[in-house]
């Protein structure tokens, strides 16, 4: 039987087998087959699935492998008509790793493999240029030590200072052959002092060793570190590239440079990128000379100049996408070292989508596919300023995007009072409440040290899109002593402070911001993504601020409405306590009614800034003693007043026993969501009185959703459901007619006996928040900043789970209940209204479970948007998995 294929030629490879050839092999390969063989110099490649055999077996090369890189050797010295280690014009070879994903920087690299003391001469000979064949020689030396055998880079550096100094020049170039040829000596010696053999003159054993130290580069310090922060498995390993070297140091008509397809910053059309006149490829990126612009390279060599804008053409239209390039000019003749589709900012990302398909170059919907949508949040926010320099004082959770400066203040109620006297303040707390809500609309920017993308903070601060870091737990923050210790330091109130939530970062320093940028370009996007989408998309929102807002980003309609925010506005949160404090169901009601008109004109804000789109109204969701002061102040104030003997001891201390008497020790799963409509059924009947009268009072009716949350049996509902329908009936109101009545499905029986719940619902809308916490156990103001980073590291996770859906897990949940859902009920409302909702990757997944809409907060509504539709594009023809037979 034959042994396994370890190694590839170029001619072998395609762009489609980049999880076996790595991106730059695969990518290597493919532009063999575009530009054609004299364009690409010939190589083969080593697959990554070689690399993984060997760290499986301790380090040891895969069985046939040694033999088949002998001869794929064979077969390169042949078609490059020169061979390793000649004496006479030897072929020279870049080692280069390539993995899956690229990893800029991180992985080995060694160049002009082949010298030795006798090929040096060959080069010199055939290349009539001594200067160039040392250079070369030392360069190779010099890499070699430090890639292969782990030498100092300064060890080299160093020597090369001395040489410089002994000649009293400056640059590297202006050493003359017998510098180099000292130099390179020089080199030997450094490499016998710190390994004890000599530099190898054998080829192949240098061939052997490079390879060898690619593939251990893989397993390096910094990969290992790069890939942990970038989600990229270890088990993917790396593939190398053998490949033929060309010149570009070879004297002034030849350079090396790099080029983009177009300007990688902006995505203008025009072509964009570097390159040095005699230089090879490191030179340019590595900042030791200055490059020029790739303009000026029409002055240098006009002809490889448009032999290379001709190429940039013929690349970006084969791989449908902007090209990030690499290129030698080896005496006037261009070679392509490799390209791949360009990372770039939104900005670019958008412009090119619109370009693209005005050039005919991509259909609208190919257009869709090349933008990254997570990213698109860049261009609805400000940032601090990519360019500026800034010492980070710490980093936390990217909760909500944008970037803010201000002064710093721990209470809602110092936010409130800065802001009235026009300062700019950030609200910073180890975490927040409900009752911090007010604080959020007056700061400029939200940071906490605990909690993570689902935590209170985090959910709010999106909601308003205020700009908000969560979790950066080097902070220590002491409320009483209105401090906050970092590293050292400690900042006071007043003290100037910057977040930027794109990137999690906090600094003390006045970081220039630069300003959102929604253009015309942007625009044309988001009509395309309508006209491909099947998802809808709709907002969460609880005020009509927050409505409007969203509805001029895109959304169509509300998907949620927590009503619960609505009981935090100042004249409300007394008459919420009054009605927690009164002693029987009579009391609550006196309260209550107190309540009703000012829940009506909530609904009334939101079902005018919602005209004519549905708006789903979820009934009161959280805890009661979420609206109660913190017990643990509370106590303090009691112990307090009994000292002084206050006139208000005797209601504090009623207001304490009553808050004593509903705490809970696990209140997210404790009286709330359904629960308290069915302790308090005067809660919700108020609630709904509140969203009829609305309804009626309105000029044209709007289309209440009544939303029914943290639902577990169906009698739950059933009951629920009943109630809603005797208040509609009594005031007027028809149920399927004037409104509808559907439940928040966010528990995990919820899901199992979904077809049992849909008996009674007209609509279901995952919570998908709760439902992570409740499927995998993990409470979502807690573990992000405890244990998820440690998971994430370990392994166990690549992201959290409140970021992008658990599909296995939580999805599967969502699959089955979509499914069972519709069977009883085919005509059924899927919707899904958790932070899920505005995340790229799980919205590709709701597409794929058959779900109608997404709902996020109004700023992710474009991203979901753009998602939606990539998700219709990526799984054109597909059926769902809730498809169900008519
Ligand atoms: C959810 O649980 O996903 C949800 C949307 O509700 P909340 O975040 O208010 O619990
Ligand atoms: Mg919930």
């Amino acid at each position: 039987m034959a042994g396994e294929q370890w190694v590839y030629d170029f001619s072998e490879g395609s762009k489609d087998m980049r999880e076996l050839l790595g991106g730059k092999g695969a990518n290597v390969a493919e532009m063999t087959r575009v530009l054609g063989a004299d364009r690409v110099p010939a190589g083969f490649t080593i697959t990554t699935e070689a690399c993984v055999a060997y760290m499986r077996a301790d380090k040891r090369e895969p069985e046939g492998m040694a033999e088949q890189v002998e001869s794929a050797l064979e077969r390169l010295q042949e078609q490059a008509g020169k061979r390793l280690g000649d004496d006479e014009d030897p072929l020279l070879v870049s080692v280069r790793s390539g993995a899956r994903e690229s990893m800029p920087g991180m992985l080995d690299t060694v160049l002009n493999l082949g010298l030795n003391d006798t090929s040096v001469q060959g080069i010199a000979r055939a290349t009539e240029n001594e200067r160039f064949a040392w250079d070369s020689y030392r360069r190779f030396v010099q890499m070699f030590g430090n890639v292969s055998r782990g030498i100092p880079g300064e060890a080299f550096e160093d020597a090369i200072k001395n040489a410089k100094g002994d000649r009293n020049v400056k640059d590297d170039t202006e050493l003359d052959v017998e510098a180099l040829k000292e130099l390179t000596d020089t080199f030997k010696g450094i490499y016998r002092e710190h390994t004890s053999e000599d530099f190898p003159q054998e080829p192949e054993e240098q061939l052997r060793l490079a390879i060898r130290a690619v593939f251990d580069s893989w397993m390096g310090k910094r990969a290992v570190e790069y890939r942990r922060l970038n989600h990229i498995p270890d088990s993917w390993g790396t593939a190398v590239n053998v490949q033929q070297m060309v010149f570009g140091n070879k004297g002034d008509t030849s350079g090396s440079g790099v080029a983009f397809s177009r300007d990688e910053v902006t995505g203008a059309p025009e072509p964009s990128g570097d390159f040095l006149p005699n230089a090879q490829g490191e030179d340019v990126v590595s900042g030791v000379r200055t490059p020029r612009d790739i303009a000026e390279m029409k002055d240098w060599l006009p002809e490889a100049h448009e032999q290379l804008m001709e190429i940039l053409r013929t690349l970006e239209s084969h791989y449908k996408d902007m090209q990030d390039t690499e290129f030698t000019v080896e005496e006037g003749q261009l070679y392509m070292l490799q390209t791949r589709n360009a990372k770039r900012p939104a900005q670019a990302a958008v412009r090119f989508a619109v370009d693209a398909v005005s050039e005919g170059l991509l259909t609208k919907e190919e257009a869709i596919a090349t933008i990254d949508a997570g990213r698109l949040d860049a261009l609805l926010h400000p940032t601090f300023d990519p360019t500026a320099d800034y010492d980070v004082i710490a980093k936390g959770v990217s909760a909500s995007p944008g970037a803010a400066k201000g002064e710093v203040v721990f209470t809602a109620q110092d936010a409130v009072d800065a802001a009235g006297e026009g300062r700019d303040v950030i609200l910073v707390r180890p975490f927040t409440e409900a009752d911090d809500v007010a604080g959020f609309h007056a700061a400029k920017g939200i940071l906490t040290s605990e909690g993570g993308k689902a935590s209170h903070a985090a959910l709010v601060a999106r909601g308003m899109g205020r700009p908000a870091v969560v979790g950066a737990d080097a902070l220590a923050i002491d409320l009483k002593a209105r401090t906050i210790s970092v590293n050292g330091t400690e900042l006071h109130e007043g003290d100037r402070i910057a977040i930027d939530g794109t990137t999690g970062q906090v600094t003390t320093e006045d970081v220039p911001l630069v300003e959102a940028q929604v253009n015309e370009h942007f625009e044309q996007v988001l009509e395309w993504a309508d006209e491909i989408r099947r998802l809808g998309v709709r907002t969460n929102a609880d005020t009509p601020d927050d409505a409007a807002k969203a509805r001029e980003l895109g959304a169509e309609g509300i998907g949620l409405c927590r009503t619960e925010h609505m009981f935090m506005a100042e004249d409300r949160q007394p008459k919420m306590r009054a009605m927690i404090m009164a002693a029987d169901e009579e009391g609550r009601r006196e309260a209550l009614a107190d309540l009703l008109p000012l829940q009506q004109e909530d609904f009334e804000g939101l079902f005018e800034a919602m005209k004519g789109l549905p708006v789903t109204i979820r009934l009161l969701d959280p805890p009661l003693h979420e609206f109660l002061p913190n017990l643990v102040d509370l106590s303090a104030q009691v112990e307090r007043a009994r000292i002084e003997c206050t006139d208000d001891l005797e209601q504090l201390e009623r207001l304490l026993s009553r808050t004593e008497a509903i705490s809970e020790e696990n209140p997210m799963l404790g009286t709330r969501g359904c629960r308290l409509g069915i302790l308090f059924p005067e809660i919700y009947e108020m609630q709904v009185q509140a969203i009829m009268r609305a309804a009626k009072a309105m000029d044209e009716p709007p289309h209440p959703e009544i939303m029914i949350p943290l639902v577990d049996y169906e009698q739950e509902l059933e009951i629920m459901r009943d109630l809603v329908v005797r208040v509609g009936d009594g005031e007027g109101l028809h149920e399927g007619e004037d409104y509808t009545v559907g439940t928040m499905i966010e528990l995990p029986r919820a899901c199992f006996v979904a077809d049992r719940i849909a008996e009674f619902a007209d609509f279901f809308s995952f919570g998908t928040n709760d439902l992570t916490q409740t499927a995998l156990g993990f409470s979502r103001d807690d573990v992000e900043s405890k244990f998820v980073p440690t998971y994430m590291r370990r392994r166990i996770i690549d992201r959290s789970p409140f970021e992008t859906i658990d599909k296995p897990g939580v999805g599967w949940l969502v699959r089955l209940a979509a499914w069972v859902g519709r069977e009883r009920k085919p005509d059924l409302k899927l919707g899904i209204c958790g932070e899920h909702g505005g995340d790229p990757d799980s919205i590709e997944f709701f597409h794929m479970a058959g779900l109608d809409y997404v709902s996020c907060s109004p700023f992710r509504v474009p991203i979901a948007r753009v998602a939606a539709a990539q998700a219709a594009v990526i799984h054109a023809g597909d059926r769902d998995w809730a498809y169900t037979q008519a």
